[in-house]
């Protein structure tokens, strides 16, 4: 048999795998999605409920990508919120501080309730906490306390000082921390493949391997495969950090960062107990951060630091053990039964890029590491503008990205030296 999926804990989990045929022979539908990460998906999901014709037409599997080996970490770190909220005046005018405010939250409401309406099983709990790695991180993590308790989230948003923090993670890493249990995670394949099979069972169609070789724009675009095509009345690109399609307007935009993730064996009831008693998702304040939580079956899920080579790294236990027994020493020596990467898209200015190739062909990539409930935004602003509303589309639409107009390669050796130079200045803060 063919390995058709990356050796993670997530593939070895699987609730139901997808089995849908390749792309062959022609086929009609209003809208045509390349890629079958949660943007495909999830607007697909969108677009289905609304009544369109959609075919998702995925190169590998349905969650082969970033969106089905994630840290599963549904979080309200919209990346790039910041430069957002400078940019977005431009579009929305008075609104956009308030409008950037909801969208760290509005896709928890999207996730959760599709989860519950087509009853996917993807282990979604509450609870995930922000900690601060140096004394240095507070004031800003503080700051971000306060806004949360200025808006109708804060009732579920709680400030823990240092001894608080040890009472609910077993480490002594941390100054203090933001407990958010409005903040969920979730195993994010099963969560992939479930919103996939929504989306069938309203009549969309799906095609795996079939790699989308180009896009055929026109009144009536396209998406060509090897042995078939689709033809639409709109088109969406979804291939995020994976693919190398429409170059000459979307090369020099997006740069792949290679992520691992390694899932030890499963702890015992009592070692479970000592490092998250409260089952929470933790993440630290560094620019490169660490990230971990436990899966259903009890094993210490954790990723850290990034490979912005754009090329894969050789060794991820290697690399994260340390890391891993840094924070936890009680597992010094533990089993590492899973370790894989992928690639997170990174954009300079952190601000989901959202376009259109032409008048029907829109694209959607980049959530800098933070992805999933983005992606699901993102998907009900992509069905918006299907439908004719581009109101919020053209926010990010017309945010200005910078295009480093070099080859990837460069390009990526560009970044490196940008984000060395970020966790140069965080070193002395
Ligand atoms: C290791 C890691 C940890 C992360 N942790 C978190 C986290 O905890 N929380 C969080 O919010 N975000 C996290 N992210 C980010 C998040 O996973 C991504 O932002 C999100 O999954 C992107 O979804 P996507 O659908 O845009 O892209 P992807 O999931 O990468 O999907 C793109 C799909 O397009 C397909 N494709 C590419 N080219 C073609 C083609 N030519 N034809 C057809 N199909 C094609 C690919 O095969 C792929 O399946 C993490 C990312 C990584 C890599």
């Amino acid at each position: 048999m063919t390995r058709t999926r990356c050796d993670s804990y997530y593939a070895a989990s699987i609730v139901e795998e997808s089995d849908y045929p390749r792309l062959e022979g022609e086929h009609r539908v209003d809208v045509a999605i390349v890629g079958g990460g949660f943007t495909g998906v999830a607007t697909a999901v969108e677009l289905a409920e609304r009544g369109y014709r959609v075919a998702v037409v995925e190169a590998r599997k349905i969650g082969w990508g970033a969106s089905g080996r994630n840290g599963g970490q549904v979080t309200g770190s919209l990346s790039g919120q910041d430069a957002m909220a400078k940019q977005m005046p431009r579009t929305l005018g008075d609104a956009a501080g308030e409008f950037v405010w909801n969208l760290r939250w509005r896709g928890h409401r999207i996730i959760r309730e599709r989860v519950e309406k087509y009853a996917i099983p993807c282990d979604l709990k509450h609870g995930h906490l922000q900690a601060a790695y140096k004394p240095g991180h507070l004031m800003a993590l503080r700051k971000d306390f306060e806004e949360s308790q200025r808006h109708a989230i804060g009732e579920h948003v709680h400030w823990l000082d240092a001894g608080a923090v040890r009472r609910v993670v077993g480490t002594e890493l941390y100054h203090g921390a933001i407990r958010n249990d409005y903040n969920m995670h979730l195993h994010p394949l099963n969560l992939c493949l479930g919103e996939a099979r929504a989306a069938v069972s309203m009549g969309a169609e799906i095609f795996e391997h079939s790699p989308v070789a180009r896009i055929e724009h026109g009144e009536r675009p396209a998406v060509i495969g090897e042995h078939g095509r689709v033809t639409a009345d709109s088109v969406i690109l979804a291939g995020n950090a994976y693919h190398r399609l429409e170059r000459r307007t979307l090369g020099g935009r997006l740069f792949p960062a290679a992520l691992g993730i390694v899932t030890t064996a499963p702890l015992s009831a009592e070692l479970a107990a000592e490092i998250d008693p409260d089952d929470l998702a933790v993440y630290d304040t560094r620019f490169v951060l660490d990230y971990y939580r436990l899966t259903a079956d009890r094993r210490l899920l954790f990723g850290g630091g990034a490979n912005y080579s754009g090329r894969d790294s050789h060794d991820i236990g290697a690399e994260l053990r340390p890391r891993l027994e840094h924070t936890f020493p009680q597992l010094a020596g533990i089993d590492i039964d899973f370790q894989w990467q992928g690639m997170a898209g990174i954009v300079i200015n952190r601000i989901p890029q959202l376009g259109k190739l032409s008048d029907n062909v829109y694209y959607a990539q980049g959530y800098s590491g933070h992805g999933i409930a983005t992606s699901h935004i993102v998907g009900e602003i992509i069905a918006n503008a299907v439908a004719g509303s581009l109101e919020e589309f053209d926010a990010f639409a017309n945010v200005k990205h910078l295009r480093i107009p070099f080859n990837d390669r460069l390009g990526n050796s560009l970044l490196a030296a940008g984000m060395w130079y970020y966790q140069l200045l965080e070193r002395l803060r």
